[in-house]
C-alpha cells in the first residue's frame, strides 16, 4: 500500500508520457459539452475514460496529480473559482477512488513501462475502477446539479441516465483499448486525444438533441396548460409553470393594456402576488423579459426573475419568445372568450328585457306565463293584468321623448314596487305594461291586486317640474282552461279595452262581453285604405230642445263602413286610429262630411249647428285650428255653427299647447263642448282651464236621473255650475220620457238619445227633419207640456235661464 501512496520521482524518459496523459485529461474534461439548457446545466465528459487510462498506467499518486493538473488546465478558463475548485476536487477524488479500487484489483503500475497484466484482470479492474469513479461523480455531480436547478436529487441522478451509462461503458472500452495499444508503443497514447474529442462531439450532439427535444416537449406541455378560457387561470398557470421551465426563481406577468395595470407573480408551483403594479412588493433581482403582444399592439410583459445574473443562449431565448407568444395567444383567447361570454349574457338579457325600464319584455312575459301553463299544480291561480296608459302619446309629443321615458320608468318603478313576490312585471312596448299575477287563492283576489297596482299609478308624477297625472286602464284575465298564453293575452286585452271604454280603473274578462271586437288589432293595417277609399262615414244624432222637442243641432258620430265587417262603431276602431299616424286624415274626413251635411241641411232650410267629436290628440297638433278654420271657410260656414266636443282629460288640460289650440279656436268663434261631463276625476279643475261653451252630461247619469238621487244630484250641480258660468248643458243618451222630464225639471234643457232618434246618415236626418213630428217639420217629439198646463219648475233659482238656449 505504501508504494501506492507515495509518489516516486519520475524518470525523465517518462515525462512525455505523463504529459500526454495530462493533456488527454484536459481534453476529456473540457467544456465542449457543457449544456446550456438552464435546467440541464451539467457537463458530460470523457473524463472517466482518461482517468481509467491513467490509473491503469501510472502509479496512484501520479494518477491523482495528473488528473488534478489536467482538470485544472481545462477549467482554468471558467472565471468562476468555485466551479474550478469543485471540478478539480470532484475529479481528483474520483481518480483517487478509481485508482484505489484498481490497486486493490491488482493493477499496480510502477514508474517504468511494464507489460500489460492479463486481459481478464485488466478488464475486471477497469470495470471496478469505473464504478468507483461513477459513484463519486454521480454523488457529487448530481448533488450540485440538484442544488443549481432545484431538480430533486433523485431526479438529477436519473437524469439522462441511459446516456451516462453508455458513455461510461464506451469509456471503459476506450481505456482498455488504449492500455492495450500503449503496451506496444507508449506514445500511441496520443491517439486517444482525437478519439476522446470525437466521443465528446458525438455525445454532445446526442445530448443536446435530446435536451432540446425534452425542453420543447416541456414547453409544449406547459403551453398546453395555458390553453384555458379563463384569463386568471391562464395567468396563474403561466407564472407558476414558467419558473420551472426556465429554471427561474420567479416569473411575473404585467398587463398594461388595462385601466389598472395588473401584475401576477409566481414561483414554481406557487402564486406569490396578484394585484396592481403599484402595490407589488419591490424586487431587486436579475430579470429577463419578453413582450406580450395582442392583436392590436403590446399588452404587457412576461419577466423571469433570477437571484443571480444569467444570460440565455440563443435556443433559450427562442424558447422564451415561443412561451411568451403562446402566453399572448392564450391571453387573447381568454379575453375573446370572456368578451363572447359577456356579449352572450348581454344578448340573453337584451332578449328578455326592456332596455328603457329594465322590466321583462313581452317575450319573457309570454315565456314565463307559458311555463305556468306547463306546471301541473302551480300554487294558486294565476292571471294576466294588461295595463295601458291613457293619452301617453300626448305626453311624449308635447313634453318630448325624454319626459315620456321618465314617465315610463316611473310607471315601471311603481309597478315593480307594488307587485308581489312571484309576480312578473313586464313592459310590452310603448305605453303597454303587464303583470303576471301569481299565487292567487281566489279569482276575486286578482281584481283586488290589479286595483292596488293601478292605484299606485294615480299619484302625480313629476316630470320637468310639471305634475302629471297618468290615467291607466287595466284588463284582467284569469288563466283560461284552453288556448294557453295567446288566449290569456287576448282575454286580458279584451278586458283592458272594456276598462278603457267604461272609464274604469280595471275590468276583468267576462266571456259574455267578448263579442264584436273583430280584429281591433288587425284593423290597424287597413286604415290608410279606409281613408283613401272614404270608408269612414258619419252618422248624425239630433240634439233636441227637451221642452219643445225641436231639433236644435246634431252630433256627428263616425262609422267605419268596413267592406268585410260592416259598420264599425268608434269604440271598435278609434283607439287604433289614434295610435296610428292616420288620425289627422280621419279627423279631416269626419269634419269634411259634417260640414257638407251642415251645408245641405242649411240649403234645405234647417240651419243646424253640428257638433264634431275631437280626439284629445288632435289638440296637440298646432296646425289643427288652422285646418278647421280653413274647412269652415271652404264651405262658407260661420265658425259659430261648429261645436267641437272635447273629452275631459286632466293630462291634456295641463298642457300649454292644448290651451293655445283651444283659445285659438274659441277666438275664431268656434264653440267648444266638454264631453262626458261628470265622469272624470276632477271635472271642475278641467273646467277652470278649458274655455268651453257647453257641458255634455254623461249617459251614466242620464240613465239614472229619475231613479238615483246621486245621479240627480250630479245633474243638478252641473246645471247650477253651468248657469253660473253661462254654459249650455246637453244630456247625452236620453232614452225615455221620464228621463226627459226629470232632466228638464233639474234645469237641463237640451238632450239627445234614442228617445228622439238614433244616429243616422245625413240624408235620412234631413228627411226626418222635413217629415217632423206631429206635422211640425224640425221637431222630433211632442212638447213636454201641453200648452196651458201648469209647469212645475222645481229647483230653479233663476227662472230666466230656464229659457231654452240653442247651442249656438
Ligand atoms: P259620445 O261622444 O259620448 O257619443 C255618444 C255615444 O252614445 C254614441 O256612440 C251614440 O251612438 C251613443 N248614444 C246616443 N244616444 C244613446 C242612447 O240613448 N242610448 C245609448 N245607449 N247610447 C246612445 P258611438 O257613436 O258609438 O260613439 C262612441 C264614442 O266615440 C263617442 O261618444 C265619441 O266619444 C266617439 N266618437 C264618435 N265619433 C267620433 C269622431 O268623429 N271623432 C272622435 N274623435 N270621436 C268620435
Ligand atoms: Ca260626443
Amino acid at each position: 500500500m505504501t508504494s501506492a501512496l507515495t509518489a516516486e520521482a519520475m524518470p525523465l524518459a517518462r515525462v512525455p508520457f505523463f504529459a500526454a496523459l495530462t493533456v488527454i485529461i484536459a481534453a476529456a474534461s473540457g467544456r465542449l459539452i457543457l449544456l446550456r439548457i438552464r435546467s440541464e446545466k451539467r457537463s458530460f465528459s470523457a473524463t472517466s475514460g482518461s482517468i481509467l487510462l491513467i490509473v491503469a498506467t501510472v502509479p496512484l499518486p501520479w494518477a491523482i496529480i495528473c488528473t488534478a493538473l489536467g482538470v485544472f488546465a481545462s477549467k482554468i478558463f471558467i472565471r468562476q473559482p468555485m466551479k474550478v475548485i469543485f471540478n478539480v476536487g470532484k475529479d481528483t477524488v474520483g481518480a483517487a477512488a478509481a485508482g484505489s479500487v484498481a490497486f486493490l484489483a491488482g493493477i499496480r503500475p510502477g514508474m517504468e513501462l511494464e507489460a500489460a497484466p492479463s486481459l481478464p484482470r485488466l478488464v475486471l479492474a477497469l470495470i471496478a475502477a469505473a464504478l468507483a469513479y461513477a459513484i463519486v461523480d454521480d454523488l457529487l455531480g448530481s448533488t450540485v446539479m440538484s442544488l443549481a436547478t432545484r431538480m430533486p436529487w433523485r431526479q438529477a441522478i436519473r437524469h439522462n441516465r441511459d446516456v451516462v451509462i453508455r458513455i461510461r461503458g464506451v469509456n471503459i472500452v476506450l481505456a482498455l483499448l488504449t492500455v492495450l495499444i500503449i503496451g506496444r508503443q507508449e506514445l500511441l497514447v496520443l491517439t486517444m486525444v482525437p478519439t476522446v474529442l470525437a466521443l465528446q462531439l458525438a455525445t454532445k450532439n446526442k445530448i443536446r438533441q435530446r435536451a432540446d427535444q425534452e425542453a420543447w416537449r416541456r414547453l409544449a406541455g406547459t403551453t398546453d396548460q395555458l390553453n384555458v378560457t379563463d384569463l386568471t387561470t391562464v395567468l396563474h398557470a403561466a407564472v407558476t409553470l414558467a419558473p420551472e421551465l426556465f429554471s427561474a426563481d420567479e416569473a411575473e406577468i404585467e398587463l398594461r393594456d388595462v385601466d389598472l395595470p395588473r401584475l401576477i407573480r409566481g414561483s414554481a408551483g406557487r402564486l406569490r402576488y396578484e394585484g396592481t403594479v403599484a402595490a407589488a412588493p419591490a424586487r431587486n433581482d436579475w430579470t429577463i423579459g419578453a413582450d406580450l403582444e395582442g392583436p392590436s399592439g403590446p399588452i404587457g410583459a412576461l419577466r423571469l426573475r433570477f437571484r443571480k445574473p444569467v444570460k440565455l443562449n440563443e435556443s433559450e431565448q427562442y424558447k422564451l419568445q415561443t412561451f411568451a407568444s403562446s402566453l399572448s395567444t392564450a391571453i387573447g383567447n381568454a379575453r375573446a372568450y370572456a368578451e363572447l361570454q359577456r356579449i352572450n349574457a348581454e344578448n340573453a338579457y337584451a332578449a328578455t328585457h326592456d332596455p328603457l325600464t329594465g322590466l321583462a319584455n313581452r317575450r319573457e312575459l309570454l315565456d314565463q306565463a307559458d311555463r305556468f301553463f306547463g306546471r301541473r299544480a302551480p300554487d294558486g291561480m294565476f292571471a294576466m293584468l294588461l295595463i295601458d296608459l291613457n293619452h301617453f302619446k300626448e305626453v311624449n309629443d308635447t313634453l318630448g321623448h325624454s319626459a315620456g321615458d321618465d314617465v315610463l320608468r316611473e310607471v315601471a318603478r311603481r309597478l315593480e314596487s307594488a307587485a308581489r313576490q312571484g309576480d312578473l312585471v313586464a313592459r310590452l312596448g310603448g305605453d303597454e305594461f303587464a303583470v303576471l299575477l301569481t299565487g292567487l287563492p281566489a279569482p276575486a283576489v286578482a281584481t283586488h291586486r290589479a286595483s292596488d297596482l293601478l292605484a299606485t299609478l294615480e299619484r302625480t308624477i313629476e316630470v320637468d317640474g310639471m305634475q302629471l297625472t297618468i290615467e291607466a286602464a287595466g284588463g284582467i284575465a284569469l288563466a283560461p282552461g284552453s288556448g294557453g298564453v295567446q288566449e290569456l293575452m287576448r282575454r286580458a286585452d279584451v278586458a283592458m279595452y272594456e276598462a278603457k271604454r267604461g272609464g274604469r280603473r280595471t275590468a276583468i274578462y267576462a266571456h259574455a262581453r267578448d263579442t264584436a271586437d273583430v280584429g281591433r288589432l288587425v284593423l290597424g293595417g287597413e286604415l290608410s285604405r279606409a281613408v283613401t277609399r272614404r270608408e269612414f262615414m258619419v252618422d248624425f244624432q239630433p240634439i233636441v230642445d227637451l221642452a219643445s222637442g225641436e231639433v236644435v243641432s246634431a252630433e256627428a258620430l263616425a262609422r267605419w263602413h268596413h267592406p268585410e265587417h260592416g259598420d264599425l262603431t268608434p269604440m271598435q276602431f278609434l283607439e287604433t286610429v289614434e295610435r296610428s299616424g292616420q288620425l289627422p286624415a280621419f279627423a279631416a274626413a269626419v269634419l269634411e262630411e259634417s260640414l257638407t251635411a251642415l251645408s245641405t241641411w242649411r240649403e234645405a232650410g234647417f240651419d243646424l249647428p253640428v257638433a264634431v267629436n275631437v280626439s284629445p290628440r288632435s289638440l296637440l297638433d298646432p296646425t289643427f285650428p288652422a285646418t278647421v278654420l280653413d274647412r269652415l271657410g271652404a264651405h262658407g260656414v260661420p265658425a259659430d255653427r261648429l261645436v267641437l266636443e272635447l273629452a275631459e282629460t286632466l293630462t291634456l288640460s295641463q298642457l300649454e299647447v292644448v290651451d293655445r289650440t283651444l283659445h285659438e279656436l274659441r277666438d275664431a268663434g268656434v264653440k267648444l263642448a266638454l264631453d262626458d261631463f261628470g265622469t272624470g276625476v276632477s271635472s271642475l279643475s278641467v273646467l277652470s282651464r278649458m274655455p268651453v261653451h257647453q257641458l255634455k252630461i254623461d249617459r251614466e247619469f242620464v240613465v239614472q236621473v229619475e231613479t238615483s238621487t246621486e245621479a240627480a244630484a250630479v245633474v243638478r250641480s252641473t246645471v247650477d255650475l253651468a248657469r253660473s258660468l253661462h254654459l249650455i248643458v246637453v244630456a247625452d243618451g236620453v232614452e225615455s220620457e221620464p228621463q226627459r222630464h226629470a232632466l228638464w225639471e233639474l234645469g237641463c234643457l237640451t238632450g239627445q238619445g234614442h228617445l228622439f232618434a238614433r244616429p243616422m246618415r245625413a240624408g235620412r236626418l234631413l228627411a226626418t227633419l222635413q217629415r217632423g213630428s206631429g206635422g211640425r217639420p224640425g221637431f222630433l217629439a211632442g212638447p213636454l207640456h201641453k200648452s196651458g198646463s201648469v209647469v212645475r219648475m222645481a229647483h230653479r233659482r233663476n227662472p230666466r235661464s230656464s229659457l231654452p238656449h240653442l247651442p249656438a
